[in-house]
């Protein structure tokens, strides 16, 4: 999913954009190839975050950690949620440990729970349906949210659970930025991993059919090509992998089709900055789903990272889908006006693009629905017939770049080993 085009002199990531940096293992990598001094930071001193509400652009109030208030005066200040909500969070500080819950909910549930649903419709929906282009009533609260569901075990309160982890571990340092990505586009990693690589791979550019077992060995076949391996790594979608296994494990296979998964399309409309009258105080925006059209969210890429558009140019990024599996059907010119049209609407845009480019991502983002750590139980338990293969990509642990790497660092290790 990583690719980067140049599109009228603008750096364009048609899917990722940037990786999270509290998440050490795609810098880790990068730092292995060499690319360090390409790294460059989200611009996060004009970090402004708008969210849709009744037709309006409300910024994020400051120190909320995803949903989680950690400042009172910018909470109370923020016509981004009322009263009720306001004291539903005061209310949350004080709530006690209820032990382990015993089974998954969702993160709809969840975040209801502690801070009422105009949170859920204006902060968790909004902010996880970018990242995982998927529905807070459907994703699991366990694995989306791990880490809350851990201090919520500890501490009841989430508030107090995230600022007693903040004294424990000492605040972030001011320096690390929000988001790092590479100058030249994300494009680069993929390049300087295939470089780093190439001399030791073999690399057979056919689409794999299946993965079979030849004792000791697996097969492999390509549709153009069989060949045999000792080991395999299988860092495909998951309901592709069940395609490949089908006839090594149908039970292995059926696990991996119960892994949902969503498409989305992004989009990216070029300005001239004369023409382009509206200013960009900010990253960009969210629409949460009782506001939205099909745009999700918008980066304005200009403002977010310094090196991808031109002093001349403005560049808006759109990402639509999160669940809404039509916009498959529709065609570039449909897009585009809708897309053109929800623009108009939410920001005031007027003007005519120099440029529109459109990526679909058919069947791309892995959904974490509720249940997802059981689905992985059954599936670590099956691969255990199955010495020398393993599973990685977003359909697992993690759906974002740095818990990709992670993984698959994790099956190469053990392919090393073996
Ligand atoms: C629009 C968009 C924006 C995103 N933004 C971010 C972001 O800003 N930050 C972030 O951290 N994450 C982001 N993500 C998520 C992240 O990019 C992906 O989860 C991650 O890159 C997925 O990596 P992967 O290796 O699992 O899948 P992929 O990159 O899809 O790799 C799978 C590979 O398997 C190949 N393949 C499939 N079937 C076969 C077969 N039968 N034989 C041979 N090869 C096969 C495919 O061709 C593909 O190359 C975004 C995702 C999308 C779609």
């Amino acid at each position: 999913m990583i690719r980067t085009e140049v599109v009228d002199g603008c750096l364009l990531d048609d899917g990722p954009d940037s990786f999270l940096s509290v998440k050490p293992w795609a810098m880790e990598l990068v730092r292995e190839l060499g690319l360090e001094k390409e790294v460059i930071g989200s611009n996060d001193h004009l970090r402004v975050t708008y969210v849709l509400k009744r037709g309006r652009l409300v910024p994020l109030p400051d120190g909320l950690m995803l949903m989680v208030p950690t400042r009172v005066l910018p909470l109370l200040a923020s016509p981004l949620l009322g009263w009720k909500t306001k004291l539903h969070m005061a209310r949350e500080f004080f709530r006690r440990p209820g032990g382990i819950r015993p089974c998954d909910v969702s993160v709809a549930q969840f975040v209801r729970e502690h801070f009422g649903q105009e949170a859920v419709d204006y902060l968790a929906e909004p902010l996880l349906a970018g990242v995982y282009g998927g529905d807070a009533e459907q994703l699991s609260a366990a694995s989306v949210l791990s880490r809350f569901f851990e201090l919520e075990q500890r501490y009841g309160s989430l508030t107090r659970g995230v600022l007693a982890e903040r004294r424990r571990l000492g605040r972030p340092r001011a320096s690390e930025p929000l988001f790092q990505t590479l100058r030249g586009g994300l494009g680069r990693l993929v390049e300087a991993l295939a470089e780093a690589a190439g001399p030791r791979m073999r690399t057979v550019h056919a689409r794999a059919v299946a993965v079979e077992r030849q004792e000791p060995h697996y097969r492999i076949r390509t549709e153009e090509d069989t060949f045999l391996a000792d080991c395999v790594i299988l860092a495909c979608p998951a309901w592709q992998s069940a395609a490949l296994v089908g006839t090594l494990d149908a039970e292995l296979a059926a696990l991996l089709r119960r892994i949902p998964y969503h498409s989305c399309v992004t989009l990216a409309l070029g300005y001239g900055r004369h023409e382009f009258c509206v200013p960009l105080n900010g990253f960009g925006f969210l629409a949460p789903r009782r506001e939205r059209g099909k745009v999700i969210a918008c980066t304005w890429v200009g403002t977010k990272f310094e090196h991808r558009v031109p002093e001349d140019k403005i560049v808006l990024r759109c990402f639509l889908g999160g669940g809404d599996e039509s916009i498959l059907d529709l065609s570039d010119p449909e897009i585009e006006g809708l897309v053109r049209g929800e623009l108009r609407r939410i920001m005031g845009v007027e003007a005519e693009p120099r440029f529109v480019h459109i990526a679909r991502w058919p069947r791309s983002m892995a959904q974490y629905a509720v249940g997802h750590q059981r689905k992985l139980e059954a599936i670590e338990h099956r691969l255990e017939r199955w010495p020398g293969l393993y599973l990685v990509g977003n359909a697992y642990y993690g759906i974002g770049i740095p818990d990709c790497i992670r993984l698959a660092r994790h099956a190469a290790r053990c392919v090393a080993g073996q």
